[in-house]
C-alpha cells in the first residue's frame, strides 16, 4: 500500500456529515473523473469491485433484457453470473482461458434488441487485454443501441482507454487494485444513455441505488456512511499519481500505465528468456503477466518458493487455472525494482526446482535490462521511482 495513502487512512478522523468531510468527497470525486478520464460524474461506493459490478447490472438492465457477456476467464464468467441473477437473458461469446475475442465473432452475437455489452479491460485471472476500443467502435459501426460496459477494475492504472472518445458507457474500478490503497471501494461512471436506462430499470434496488447516490454526490454527501479513511486514502493516492505527472492527475495516469507497460515488457521477455513460456497466444495486459510452468511442474510450487524464499508475492492460476499458471502483478506500485527482483528470484527458483535445458544465471535478467534501457530511452517513459516511495 501507498505510504501517502496509509497516513492519510490514520489521520481521517472526520465525521462525514460535515463540512470537512464534504470537501473531501467533492475533491476525491473530482480527482476520479480525471483518473477515470471521463466528462461524466464518478461516483463511489462503499464495497468491493464486484458491488459496482452487481450495481451496473441491476440498475441498467431490467429482467427479460437480451443482453450480451464477453467472457474469457474468471471475471466474465462473474459477468455471466450476473446478468443471469438479475434475470436477464444471457448470450454469450466465450473463449477459453487466456484468449480474447474476434471483433467479427463479437459482431455476429449482436442483435438488434442486445441492450448492454459487458467485457473486462484486462481479464485478471488470465492476464489478457480485450480490445475495448474495436468493441466500442464495432458497436458503433453496427449502429447498436447497446450498453457498453467496461470491468476495468485491473484496467485503469495499467491501460490506454479513452473512456468518453470511444463510447464506454460504464467503467468500473476497484480501490485495491492500480490506486494502491486497500480494498473496500468500488467506483464507476456512467454515460447519459446509461442514466437514461437506469431511469427505466425495472430492478428494485436499494444499497445501490446509482440514481440515489449521484444525487447525494452532488450535494458532496454519499446515501449511507462512506468508508471515510479509505476515501482519504484515495485522495492520497491520487495526488501521488498527480505529483507523477509534475501535478497534471491526467499525465500522472498516463505514466502509471507507461511504468505498468514496462514492468509488463521487461517480466514478459525475462520469463521468454528463462525458456518459460507466457500464457495465451497474444493480447497481452501490462496488469499482470501469466507464466506457464514447465510441463510436469505445478505453478504452486514456484508461488511457494517465491513466498518462503523471497518473501515475494506472486499468485497461483484462479479456478480451473490452479496449479496450471502463475501471475506476476504490475499493477500499481510495481516498479523496475520490484520487477528486477521478481526476475532475480524467479532465476534462483528456476536454477533449484525448475531444471530448464540451457539454463544460466543472468539471461533472464539481461533481457529485462535491455527492455527497459530500450523504453526508457523514449521521451514519454518514466524511468525512475520517486526517492520518498519506499515499501510499506
Ligand atoms: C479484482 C477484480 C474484480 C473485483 O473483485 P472484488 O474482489 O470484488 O474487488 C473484478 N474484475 C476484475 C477484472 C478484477 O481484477
Amino acid at each position: 500500500m501507498l505510504p501517502a495513502a496509509q497516513f492519510a487512512m490514520a489521520a481521517a478522523d472526520i465525521h462525514h456529515r460535515t463540512p470537512e468531510f464534504r470537501a473531501l468527497y467533492e475533491r476525491v470525486l473530482g480527482q476520479l473523473k480525471t483518473f477515470v478520464g471521463t466528462n461524466n460524474d464518478v461516483l463511489l461506493l462503499a464495497s468491493s469491485g464486484t458491488g459496482a459490478m452487481e450495481a451496473a447490472v441491476s440498475n441498467l438492465t431490467s429482467p427479460g433484457d437480451r443482453v450480451l457477456v464477453l467472457s474469457a476467464g474468471k471475471f466474465g464468467e462473474r459477468w455471466e453470473a450476473l446478468a443471469k441473477a438479475f434475470g436477464c437473458q444471457v448470450d454469450l461469446v466465450s473463449r477459453p482461458y487466456g484468449e480474447t475475442f474476434g471483433l467479427d465473432e463479437v459482431k455476429r452475437a449482436l442483435r438488434l434488441d442486445t441492450r448492454a455489452v459487458f467485457v473486462q479491460a484486462t481479464e485478471s485471472s488470465t492476464g489478457v487485454r480485450h480490445d475495448v476500443e474495436g468493441i466500442a467502435q464495432l458497436l458503433k459501426s453496427a449502429g447498436s443501441s447497446a450498453l457498453l460496459i467496461v470491468d476495468a477494475i485491473t484496467g485503469l492504472g495499467t491501460t490506454r482507454l479513452d473512456v468518453d472518445g470511444w463510447g464506454v458507457d460504464v467503467i468500473i474500478g476497484g480501490s485495491q487494485k492500480a490506486v494502491m490503497i486497500p480494498p473496500g471501494l468500488a467506483y464507476l461512471s456512467l454515460s447519459d444513455r446509461a442514466w437514461k436506462a437506469a431511469e427505466i430499470s425495472k430492478n428494485p434496488r436499494y444499497y445501490f441505488d446509482l440514481r440515489k447516490e449521484r444525487k447525494n454526490a452532488q450535494k458532496g454527501e454519499s446515501s449511507y456512511t462512506p468508508a471515510v479513511a479509505l476515501i482519504a486514502a484515495l485522495g492520497a493516492a491520487l495526488d501521488y499519481i498527480a505529483a507523477q505527472g509534475g501535478g497534471d492527475l491526467a499525465a500522472g495516469r498516463d505514466a502509471l500505465v507507461d511504468n505498468a507497460e514496462t514492468c509488463a515488457a521487461m517480466t514478459r521477455a525475462a520469463v521468454r528468456a528463462l525458456g518459460l513460456e507466457l500464457f495465451g497466444p497474444g493480447s497481452y495486459s501490462a496488469a499482470a503477466t501469466a507464466v506457464l510452468p514447465p510441463a510436469g511442474v505445478d505453478s504452486g510450487v514456484i508461488v511457494k518458493e517465491l513466498k518462503s524464499r523471497f518473501a515475494a508475492i506472486v499468485t497461483n492460476g484462479q479456478g480451473e487455472m490452479k496449479g496450471k499458471i502463475f501471475r506476476i502483478a504490475h499493477i500499481g506500485l510495481f516498479d523496475y525494482m520490484d520487477t528486477i527482483a521478481i526476475v532475480g528470484a524467479l532465476e534462483q527458483v528456476a536454477a533449484t526446482k525448475l531444471n530448464l535445458p540451457g539454463f544460466a544465471f543472468g539471461k533472464a535478467l539481461a533481457a529485462a535490462q535491455q527492455v527497459f534501457a530500450e523504453r526508457s530511452a523514449r521521451p514519454t517513459a518514466i524511468t525512475a521511482r520517486e526517492p520518498e516511495l519506499v515499501k510499506a
